[in-house]
């Protein structure tokens, strides 16, 4: 991988903040676009742009293509069995929700459980307690260890006959931690449950595979993996999916509407209640050929090297904490230094031009598990340097020499 070369592609990279080049860390939150996507997005609104299906006229057919050329660019990126299996979304949060919302208001029953890990984001937590307050579902909350990976044992004793779905982060957040989510899928389905599996944090930093993973629903967003806002994905088996009543009703859903009955299209329109955000679909499509172009496995070899090399860097810092110290870890470290508010932490290395994210990282109960209020996170992208990693460590000793 040639970095320097990578860098040029993310214009935004080469701008200055408070007068000092930008070094951006909080690419867990989102990362910067190259400059392929933003073209495409404006080359499609400029000399494309058109709704999608059924248009019989020229330019509806070419959006339509990008569009479903754009699903079938998503089904090969994670291997999916077949485009019926990608649903277009929101993001990685309205995937969870559609999944809470159809599957669990159709097959869960009071008294059903849901295995969720403690190191959730608040979108694999908050679709579920609203399904408990619909239907009287019972959560059931996977611990983990110390070092910040999900418990086995207790995962395995968690059962019951009464488990009928586990929804686990395939990567933290804020730990970093990777989970070893085809080993938690066997597991789910020796015991006759169903796995979903929140990619957000995995999707841009690994090679995926659904079918190799065996879980039954996967989600992630494009805005962390290259790609716009707006635009994320549901995988979803298809004989669950096919067995799944709509999410949402509207155009584009429907087979034949009458004021009597309506009937739904095929899979994966199904879900897709009206017009789809068809310039974010291509213009993610064209996000997932650049990371192809690079190659996962180099990505995720360069993002594993930063990783250990910041964990090592920094664990050479005066009364840090770090948080998160599995072997499994990717491309987020998360800290504390001393007494240090992570607040200020994070204001004051943004004065000197470095992003980072400081709080509660859409992780409370992560955040009270590890008996803290906040943390301070940094995480990279296939773009960060080892230059900006020791830039963020000196960043934080000088900050750490004025308390
Ligand atoms: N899950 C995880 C692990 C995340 O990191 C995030 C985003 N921070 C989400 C879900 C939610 O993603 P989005 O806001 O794009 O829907």
């Amino acid at each position: 991988m040639n970095i320097d070369s990578i860098r040029k592609d993310f214009p935004i990279l080469s701008r200055e903040v408070y007068g000092k080049p930008l070094i951006y860390l909080d690419n867990a939150a989102t990362v910067q676009k190259p400059r392929c996507v933003v073209d495409a997005i404006s080359e499609e609104y400029f000399s494309v742009n058109a709704n999608v299906h059924r248009g019989v006229h020229f330019l509806s057919q070419q959006a339509t293509e990008f569009h479903e050329s754009a699903r079938d660019t998503v089904r090969r990126f994670i291997n999916a069995a077949s485009t019926s299996e990608v649903v277009f979304t929101r993001g990685t949060t309205e995937s969870i929700n559609l999944v809470a919302g159809s599957f669990g208001e159709a097959f869960l029953k009071a008294g059903d459980e849901v295995l969720i890990s403690v190191m959730e984001h608040h979108s694999n937590i908050v679709p579920w307690q609203l399904l408990r307050d619909r239907k009287d579902i019972v959560i059931k909350v996977i611990p983990m260890t110390d070092a910040g990976e999900i418990d086995m044992e207790a995962y395995e004793s968690m059962f019951t006959e009464r488990t009928r779905l586990v929804c686990v982060t395939h990567v933290s957040n804020v730990l970093g931690t990777i989970n070893p989510v085809k080993e938690l899928s066997e597991i789910a389905h020796a015991h006759g449950a169903y796995i979903l599996v929140d990619a957000a944090q995995s999707a841009p930093h690994m090679q995926i595979d659904v079918q190799d993973i065996g879980c039954d629903f996967l989600a992630f967003s494009g805005h962390k993996m290259y790609g716009p806002t707006g635009i994320g994905v549901l995988f979803g088996k298809e004989q669950l999916l096919d067995a799944m009543p709509p999410y949402q009703g509207g155009g584009e859903m429907i087979a034949r509407v009458s004021f009597e009955k309506t009937t739904y299209e095929r899979l994966p329109y199904k879900f897709e209640a009206g017009t789809p955000d068809f310039v974010g679909t291509h213009a993610l499509a064209v996000a997932i050929d650049y990371l192809n172009g690079i190659g996962m496995d180099n990505i995720a070899r360069h993002e594993h090297a930063l990783t250990s090399y910041a964990m090592e860097q920094m664990r050479g810092i005066e009364g840090i904490k770090l948080y998160g110290t599995a072997p499994a870890k990717d491309a987020v470290v998360a800290f504390n230094v001393g007494n240090i508010h992570h607040l200020d932490l994070g204001t004051l290395l943004d004065r000197l031009g470095i992003a980072i994210r400081t709080g509660h990282h859409c992780a409370q109960p992560l955040m009270q598990r590890c008996g803290v209020e906040g943390m301070a996170r940094a995480s990279f992208a296939l773009y960060t340097t080892q230059d900006e990693i020791d830039a963020l460590v000196s960043g934080i000793r000088r900050v750490a020499s004025m308390f």
